[in-house]
């Protein structure tokens, strides 16, 4: 069987960072599950449908491939890494993402990946719906505050112009969504180990997780 990391947490808490470190620490695929949403959201609007309207969004899953290579996200084999991480793109995603058949679509995806190799996945329903007997469940989280200001200055290094304001905004909107949608919604298990990352750093937050690997003997 394989081995799998399951984290979950509101957005901007830091899931992507700490995956990509525990990848690189233990050799393990990390998978940005955030990413597959976000990129068969960007289809949709491209396609210009109405994305509040499931019959119309559901009738695109036929038509698109999306696949993870290191760090880069393929949309029908186009390099979509930089353009699904516009606030546009962020709010949409959290609306699409509340179609049962759009998760089903992207949760198989996540179960074929996960199948075949060990990894550490990350999202909003890897713990509770994807991975539910991932050796080690952690939900990761961090108050708005520290998390609009992480991703204001994660956007502003990419050139991108919104206001701390916006983003603060735009994080709020997309909590709502995430916790009070009916299908899968943002939860913490019971079985998982919360970690508050307000005050730690990226590192102090992989330690965390690596001595539970290690105390569970897992490596
Ligand atoms: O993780 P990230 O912020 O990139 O995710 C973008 C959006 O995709 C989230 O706000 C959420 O609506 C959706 N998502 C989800 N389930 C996941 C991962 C992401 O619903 N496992």
């Amino acid at each position: 069987m394989s081995f799998q990391i399951a984290i979950d947490g509101p957005s901007a808490s830091g899931k992507t960072e700490v995956a990509k470190k525990l990848s690189e620490i233990l050799n393990i695929t990390a998978i940005d599950t955030g990413a597959i949403y976000r990129a068969f959201t960007l289809f949709c609007l491209k396609e210009n449908v109405d994305i509040n309207d499931n019959d119309s969004v559901i009738a695109l899953i036929p038509k698109v491939e999306v696949n993870l290579s290191k760090d880069k996200v393929y949309l029908n084999g186009e390099d979509v890494s930089l353009c699904i991480r516009s606030n546009e793109v962020s709010i949409a995603t959290s609306i699409v993402a509340k179609i049962c058949e759009v998760r089903e679509f992207v949760s198989s995806i996540q179960r074929k990946i996960a199948n075949s190799t060990n990894v550490v996945m990350q999202g909003r329903d890897i713990t509770s719906v994807v991975l539910p007997n991932a050796q080690i469940k952690i939900f990761l989280t961090a108050s708005i505050e520290v998390r609009a200001k992480r991703r204001f200055l994660e956007m502003q290094a990419k050139g991108q112009n919104d206001t701390y304001e916006e983003v603060l905004e735009n994080l709020k909107i997309r909590d709502k969504n995430d916790i009070t949608r009916d299908v899968s919604p943002l939860v913490k298990t019971e079985d998982s180990v919360e970690i508050d990352s307000s005050d730690l750093t990226v590192d102090q937050v992989v330690k965390i997780i690596l001595d539970i690997v290690y105390e569970k003997g897992l490596v």
